[in-house]
């Protein structure tokens, strides 16, 4: 059996492609480069599931899709676990991929075990870092993820089955615009023959997060050593129309919401300018922030870790920054 191109599953929420799907098209780019250095020649393939999903074919050719598989099935309006991954399995049965890229959305880290188990091969979850094996005639995916807790990285291989299955996080890649040519989309019928397991009555929408961290430019970020001026904190965000960020143990502490959250058990997050004030820098923390555009760092301890990975650190009582920076805004 032959197997070959690299896959991306587009997820499709309420009718919108998750930017993450979109991430994972440049990313599987990237490694078609990487496979194209070593003579060997792969497609990004877009595998896109859902219902009435005829305008967002374009979308995957613009974002980097050399080809776009489309299966289009009413079931697959507000999908069940059970019918992604049902789809998912009769497209890798059909078009044997090398490689299958999932984004590790609440639905991505559902179905990909699911649809690694159905179809025999590994997972790696969670994925940070992607590459194809620089060794003579290995067409292997190197797969990284941080390991225990973020303290080491771990780097899988799949060498015996196929796909090379990752779950990648949101926001750890970039989208890019690459307006391949469109051409007719391959059509897949899949068959849904089993009994439902779960039977959707109705939806209700959950309120809007009243922040998403992964989209914000500016992030002032709060960690245990401001947790006494947290009033100084959220004005200057107010101010610098930053998005307050946080660190787990202040979330732990009760003091600023999960959804504030940065790091790896947090959002991942890549604004232009992140602020970080009285965070120690710990790799569970710089997991989710080290690839912002430019870091501020505050810290009274010119040891703390968070400094090197700052663009401009500042050994300094963060409540005397802040209060200087409110009186200069
Ligand atoms: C499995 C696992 C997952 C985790 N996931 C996450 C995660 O997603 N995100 C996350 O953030 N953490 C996470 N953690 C926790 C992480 O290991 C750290 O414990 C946490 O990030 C520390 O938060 P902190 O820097 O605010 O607090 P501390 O480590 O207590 O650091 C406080 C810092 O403030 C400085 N400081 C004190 N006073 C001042 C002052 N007046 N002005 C300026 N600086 C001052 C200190 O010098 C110190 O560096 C995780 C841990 C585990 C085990």
């Amino acid at each position: 059996m032959i197997h070959s191109h690299i896959h991306v599953f587009i997820e499709v929420r309420d009718q919108k492609l998750m930017d993450v799907s979109l991430e994972l098209l440049h990313e599987a780019n990237e490694l078609k480069k990487q496979y194209k250095n070593k003579g060997i020649d792969q497609k990004v393939i877009a595998l896109l599931l859902g219902y009435q999903i005829q305008s967002m074919i374009e979308t995957c050719y613009r974002f980097g899709a050399d080809e776009v598989i489309v299966v289009d099935h009413e079931k697959l309006m507000y999908p069940t676990s059970q019918h992604t991954t049902a789809a998912l399995v009769q497209c890798i049965n059909q078009f044997h991929p090398e490689v299958l890229l999932i984004g590790a959305t609440v639905v991505g880290r559902d179905i990909a075990p699911r649809v690694a188990a159905e179809v025999a091969t590994g997972l790696t979850a969670d994925v940070t870092i992607l590459e194809v094996d620089p060794l003579e005639n290995s067409n292997l995916l190197l797969m990284t993820r941080p390991a225990f807790g973020g303290n080491l990285y771990g780097t899988i291989i799949c060498p015996d089955t196929f796909p090379q299955m990752a779950s990648v996080r949101p926001s750890v890649f970039i989208k890019k615009e690459y307006h391949k040519p469109v051409v007719a989309p391959i059509h897949v019928t899949v068959n849904f023959d089993q009994n439902d397991w779960i039977e959707v009555v109705q939806r209700y929408h959950k309120p809007e997060q009243a922040i998403d961290l992964s989209k914000a430019k500016i992030i002032l970020s709060a960690g245990r050593g401001v947790e006494s001026c947290m009033d100084i904190v959220l004005e200057t965000a107010h101010l610098l129309k930053a998005t307050l960020g946080a660190s787990r143990a202040l979330v732990d502490r009760g003091v600023v919401s999960k959804v504030n959250q940065v790091g790896q058990t947090g959002t991942t997050v890549r604004p232009s300018i992140y602020l970080a004030c009285g965070i120690s820098g710990a790799l569970q923390h710089t997991a989710g922030m080290d690839q912002a555009q430019t870091i501020i760092a505050i810290n009274t301890d010119e040891q703390a870790p968070i400094f090197s990975v700052a663009t401009l650190g500042i050994v300094a009582d963060a409540k005397e920054v802040l209060l200087k920076l409110k009186e200069y805004i």
